[in-house]
């Protein structure tokens, strides 16, 4: 696949993406503020535009990635005009409602819009382990398709513009809370002598382990319904009063072990005791 791509944002992330477009063999223009950034890119093949503008023109599709939406806005600034009729794949990150904003201003100025997100390091842009989510009118993904498979495995989430910060939202939860949890583990048996190594094949597979159970809880989740078919959440408080008191008695921090609880504490005493571990969902649902 041979379309042109323009790429707007040349930071860590914008080079990977444009160096990935240039090595599919998309003639690829760039354009970023700092116009000394492209200097790699153009050895290797990509042309500078002189303005944003003239890096919106060169092509049907343009792929925008700066720091946050107001650098969007500050980039495309003055060249706005040129958007019309002009495919703008945004892919800096934000929330969901940063990007259904923008993808008003863009569709007001004539362009199509998608926006998108990237799970990913710049390092594995170009690979298929990069996950690149999109969303926003059906037509304008599968017309682009062959050109965001570029930069990784592109999935299409939605019509709704703000989908794809969603999920990169959601997936930041999981990230942290995957991370914090070994971290409490670590911390707990480095109190015994057991190193971070010694510990991280056996906590990935715990990880692993639990990762296995979502699909179940999930139907529990849609279907509205907790029974309790493995363990009720009032045997898990009692293990979290374990790991609480374990925490306490070697000297490392509690913060997290006791937010566990607490949650599950509530939910307790909202009568959900004999239900399964999904009814949180509940806790997580409103705001607090
Ligand atoms: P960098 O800080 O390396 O680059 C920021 C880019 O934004 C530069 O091109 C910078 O231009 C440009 N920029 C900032 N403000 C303005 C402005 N007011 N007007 C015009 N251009 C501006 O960040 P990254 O490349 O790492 O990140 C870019 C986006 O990608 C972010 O939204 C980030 O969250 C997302 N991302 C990054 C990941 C990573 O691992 N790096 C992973 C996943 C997503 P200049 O060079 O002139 O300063």
């Amino acid at each position: 696949n041979t379309t042109p791509v323009t790429v707007i944002g040349l930071g860590l992330m914008g080079r990977a993406l444009a160096g990935a477009f240039l090595r599919a063999g998309h003639p690829t223009t760039v354009w970023n503020r700092t116009a000394a950034k492209a200097d790699a890119l153009v050895a290797e093949g990509a042309r500078l535009a002189p303005t944003a503008g003239e890096a919106l023109a060169a092509g049907p599709l343009t792929v925008i990635c700066v720091t946050d939406y107001q650098a969007m806005y500050d980039a495309l600034g003055t060249s706005e005009p040129l958007l019309s009729g002009r495919t703008l794949i945004n892919l800096t990150s934000g929330d969901s409602a940063q990007a259904r904003e923008a993808a008003r201003w863009a569709e007001g100025r004539g362009a199509r819009y998608l926006d998108g997100a990237i799970m990913a390091v710049p390092p594995v842009i170009g690979t298929a382990e990069a996950v690149i989510l999109a969303s926003g009118p059906r037509a304008d993904f599968d017309a682009h398709r062959p050109a965001l498979e570029a930069l990784g495995t592109a999935s299409y989430l939605g019509t709704d513009p703000g989908l794809a910060s969603l999920y990169d939202v959601a997936g930041l939860a999981m990230m942290w809370s995957v991370l914090n949890a070994w971290l409490q583990g670590t911390a707990l048996l480095r109190t015994a002598g057991v190193d971070a190594a010694t510990y991280a094949p056996f906590a990935r597979q715990l990880a692993a382990g639990v990762a296995d159970w979502l699909p179940g809880y999930a139907e529990q989740i849609d279907n509205g319904a907790f029974p309790a078919e493995v363990s009720a959440l009032e045997t898990d408080v009692r293990a979290m009063a374990h790991l609480i008191e374990e925490s306490e008695a070697v000297g490392v921090n509690t913060e997290l072990p006791k937010l566990i609880k607490a949650m599950a504490d509530r939910a307790i005493a909202a009568g959900h005791g004999g239900e399964q571990y999904p009814v949180l969902i509940e806790e997580f649902s409103k705001p607090r």
